[in-house]
């Protein structure tokens, strides 16, 4: 059976509404290919990466994110996703293509995988570090640090040490820092990857709530199927390096979900389909 996952058209899962299933697959309904929509906050095309090595990393990435948006660029370890995701965030350059802001460029938040905390400050401080390097005093900062410390649930531990956190409040404090100036774009490459499940749960649910109450815009970078269709809207499904959009793949559950979803029938429809393209896009049978 062939599916032609190949051509960047979007996917949808049944009950598919107008939908034409796909021939031969019972899973995998063809949606209209993505249109270039209103609102599009940044867009990357035909950017390819090679580094000074030879390696190249990204050949003809083509990826667009609507404001207010939750994306994710799923793909396997090594297929360019943090240097997408750098180029995003003007950390990396292109070789080549384009990356476009029609709105103009947008301040940008970034959460790394390791949370990187000062070890010598307290949690206010690391989250008031955006507004320090920006030379803004503490009393006219003071009130965002306190609202992002309590949006990620740390706003008790506003004088603990790194050391004397979890693995997973350590990450809250991470997160915090990158929303306390409320960024447009909320950047996130592989944030719960070292966390243990329950705490990756909670934390996929906190960011879930964070982003419907901020309506900000998050790329969410992971290899993880299951967190993908957990979190997103729209999946991007990307080839082994060099990395390029295979699929695009529409997750239309509503919003808020949560546990009932990660337990629903839906959810491991939409996990199984998924993974069905991740293995078509590493080149085997799923
Ligand atoms: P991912 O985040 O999907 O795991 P990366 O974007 O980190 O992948 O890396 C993509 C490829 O580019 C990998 O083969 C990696 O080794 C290589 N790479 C990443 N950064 C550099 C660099 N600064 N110099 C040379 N090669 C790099
Ligand atoms: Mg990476």
């Amino acid at each position: 059976m062939q599916v032609d996952v190949d051509a960047r058209h979007k996917f949808t899962l049944g009950p598919a509404g107008g939908r034409t299933r796909v021939a031969g697959h019972d899973s995998i309904y063809m949606a209209q290919p993505s249109a270039p929509s209103s609102g599009t906050i940044v867009s990357l095309r035909g950017v390819s990466k090679t580094f000074e090595s030879g390696t190249v990393a990204l050949s003809n990435f083509d990826f667009s994110v609507r404001a207010g948006e939750f994306v994710s660029l799923l793909g396997p370890s090594g297929c360019g996703k943090s240097t997408a995701l750098r180029i995003v965030s003007g950390l990396g350059e292109a070789s080549a293509g384009t990356v476009e802001w029609p709105g103009g460029t947008a301040q940008i938040g970034f959460v790394f995988q390791e949370p990187t905390l000062m070890p010598w400050a307290n949690v206010a401080a690391n989250v008031r570090l955006p507004f320090t390097l920006g030379r803004t005093d503490e009393s006219s900062s003071a009130a965002a640090v306190s609202q992002a410390m309590a949006r990620v649930g740390l706003a008790e531990f506003a004088d603990a040490y790194p050391r004397e956190l979890s693995g997973g409040m350590k990450m809250r404090a991470s997160i915090a820092r990158a929303l306390v100036t409320e960024p447009q774009l909320l950047l996130m490459d592989e944030p719960f990857a070292a966390l243990d499940e329950i705490t990756r749960f909670r934390l996929n649910n906190d960011l879930l709530t964070v982003w419907q109450e901020l309506r900000r815009t998050v790329i969410f970078v992971t290899h993880s199927v299951f967190e993908s269709v957990y979190l997103s809207q729209r999946i991007v499904v990307m080839t082994p390096r060099p990395g390029r959009v295979f699929a695009e793949i529409a997750i239309d559950a509503p919003y808020p979900r949560d546990e009932r979803f990660r337990t629903s029938v839906d959810y491991a429809g939409y996990c199984r389909h998924v993974a069905d393209a991740l293995a078509k896009a590493m080149g085997g049978a799923a």
